[in-house]
């Protein structure tokens, strides 16, 4: 579920071309547009927690906020239809979301702790 590197290096870019645009909408269809649309209205936020020093994504949905392992996995419905059951596609537009905050270093960083950490894990567990 990894992007491949000619697509890590175009993402890396400071401007996406038109041509950049085209190429991933070719191969990723409407989930790109979403995904960037995502980062840059900073619905891409990364949340670190002390003092255990670990991280998590998330990204805000229209309706609500989506739990993302990075490359893995994700707790919308779409990664769990169209990714694990129907193999149609190999990522949700939130793990693409993920993927090009991260690359373009265009995402919120908060600071937060454990307690809250796991009080967020209870909540996202959640998938309806
Ligand atoms: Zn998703």
């Amino acid at each position: 579920m990894s992007l491949p590197p000619n697509e890590v290096r175009r993402l890396s870019k400071q401007e996406l071309t038109q041509s950049d645009i085209e190429y991933f909408r070719e191969k990723y269809g409407k989930r790109f547009v979403r995904a960037l649309r995502a980062v840059e209205e900073g619905r891409a936020i990364k949340y670190n927690f002390q003092p255990s020093g670990t991280s998590k994504w998330i990204v805000r949905g229209q309706r609500r906020e989506y739990l993302v392992v990075p490359q893995v996995f994700c707790t919308c419905r779409s990664f769990y239809h169209s990714v694990v059951i129907d193999r149609e596609i190999s990522m949700c537009y939130h793990l693409l979301a993920q993927r090009i905050a991260e690359i373009r270093d265009q995402y919120k960083s908060i600071e937060s702790t454990d307690a809250e950490r796991r009080k967020m894990s209870s909540e996202l567990r959640r998938t309806d």
